[in-house]
C-alpha cells in the first residue's frame, strides 16, 4: 500500500486529510454576502454544513452557493446587535444537526465621522456588533461545545485597524483592536478546554463595507498604492485562511490573528 494513500474510513470519510471539515457544522454570522458568504462557500468546499445568521432579508444565493456544493445550509435571521440574541443564535443552530464545531464571528459595520462630530449612537452601533456581540457569541457557543465534549474552533474576524488606526473610524478601530484582543485572552482561557481561537484580519477587501472607499477616488488610488499585491481583496481571498483555522491542521494554533491583506500590513 502507497503510505500517502488517503485513508477512508467506513463512512468513506477522508479521515487523513488535515484540512477536511467534513462532518462540521459552522455557524457564520453575516453569511448573506461579502466576506461572510465566501468563508461560509470556503467551509463547504471543504465538507462543513452551514449555519448562516443574517439581520436582514434571507439569502437565496448563499444557501444556493452551498447546496450546489452538496452541503446543507441552514439559517437563522436575528439582529445580532442585541446581545441577548447570541445564547438563541447558538442554541438555534445547534439544533441543526445536534451539535455545532465552528463558529467565525463575521457580521460588522463600520460608521465614519470626524472624532470631534462623533455621536455616542454611531460609537454604540458599532461596538455593540463588532465586538460585545462577539465576545457573547464566543461564550455561548463555548458553554455549547463544552456541554457537547467535542473540540472546537472559533475565528473572529479583526481588521487592519485591530493594528492601526485608521481615520474617521475610531468605533471600528476601537472594536477590531478588542476582537484581537479577546481572541488572545480566551484562546488563553480555552485552549486547555480543546477550543481554539483565533482571528483573520483582512486587508482593504471589495465588499459593501468598502464602497465608500472604493468610490472616493484619492483614497482609493491611496489604499491600493500601498498594497504589495497590487489589488483589492475579494471574498475568495479569505476562505483558505478559513479553512485552515477551522480544520484540524490549526489545532496547535492559538491566540493568533492572521492577517489576509496582500501585504499591506508587512509594508
Ligand atoms: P459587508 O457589509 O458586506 O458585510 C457585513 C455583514 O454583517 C453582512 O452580512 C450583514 O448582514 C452583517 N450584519 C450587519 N449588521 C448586522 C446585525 N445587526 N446583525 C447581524 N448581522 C449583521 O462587509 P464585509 O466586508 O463582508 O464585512 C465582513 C466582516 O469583515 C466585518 O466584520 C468587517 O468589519 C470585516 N472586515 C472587512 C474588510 C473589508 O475590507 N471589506 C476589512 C477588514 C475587516
Amino acid at each position: 500500500m502507497c503510505l500517502h494513500a488517503p485513508v477512508l474510513s467506513l463512512s468513506g470519510r477522508n479521515t487523513m486529510n488535515p484540512f477536511s471539515l467534513e462532518g462540521k457544522v459552522a455557524l457564520v454570522t453575516g453569511a448573506g454576502r461579502g466576506l461572510g458568504q465566501g468563508i461560509a462557500r470556503a467551509l463547504a468546499q471543504a465538507g462543513a454544513d452551514i449555519v448562516g445568521v443574517v439581520n436582514t432579508s434571507r439569502s437565496t444565493q448563499t444557501r444556493d452557493e452551498i447546496e450546489t456544493l452538496g452541503r446543507q445550509y441552514d439559517e437563522i435571521q436575528a439582529d445580532l446587535s442585541q446581545t441577548s440574541s447570541a445564547a438563541q443564535v447558538v442554541a438555534q443552530a445547534s439544533a441543526f444537526h445536534g451539535h455545532i464545531d465552528i463558529l467565525v464571528n463575521n457580521s460588522g459595520i463600520i460608521k465614519r465621522n470626524d472624532s470631534l462630530a462623533y455621536t455616542e449612537e454611531e460609537w454604540d452601533l458599532v461596538v455593540d456588533l463588532n465586538l460585545k456581540s462577539v465576545f457573547f457569541l464566543c461564550q455561548a457557543f463555548a458553554r455549547q461545545v463544552i456541554s457537547q465534549g467535542t473540540p472546537a474552533k472559533i475565528i473572529n474576524i479583526a481588521s487592519m485597524l485591530s493594528y492601526k488606526g485608521g481615520f474617521r473610524v475610531p468605533s471600528y478601530t476601537a472594536s477590531k483592536s478588542g476582537v484581537k484582543g479577546i481572541t488572545m485572552s480566551l484562546a488563553n482561557e480555552w485552549a486547555g478546554k480543546g477550543i481554539n481561537v483565533n482571528a483573520i484580519a483582512p486587508g482593504y477587501m471589495a465588499t459593501d463595507n468598502t464602497e465608500n472607499l472604493r468610490e472616493d477616488p484619492v483614497r482609493a488610488a491611496e489604499i491600493l498604492g500601498r498594497i504589495p499585491a497590487g489589488r483589492w481583496g475579494s471574498a475568495d481571498d479569505i476562505g483558505g485562511a478559513a479553512v485552515f483555522l477551522a480544520s484540524r491542521a490549526s489545532d496547535y494554533v492559538h491566540g493568533f490573528t492572521i492577517a489576509v491583506d496582500g501585504g499591506w500590513l508587512a509594508r
